[in-house]
């Protein structure tokens, strides 16, 4: 019963770390043109952030 506690504490320790680590990859700045298109479940259509986009990156010059 112990072994099975444990196994279920480290599943959620790893989904937490998983979660916070999808947090923390995308973030984008509070009413930028990127959080905008995020939050009506599109992309941000603007050249600079597809190419940040790209490279798994955020668009520097409208996240700042
Ligand atoms: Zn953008
Ligand atoms: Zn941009």
């Amino acid at each position: 019963m112990k072994k099975v506690l444990s196994l279920l504490a480290v599943s959620a320790l790893l989904a937490s770390t998983a979660l916070m680590g999808a947090d923390t990859k995308k973030k984008y700045t509070a009413g930028s043109c990127c959080d905008k298109a995020q939050k009506a479940g599109k992309v941000c259509p603007h050249p600079c952030c597809v190419e940040a986009e790209k490279k798994g990156e955020i668009c520097k010059k409208c996240n700042s």
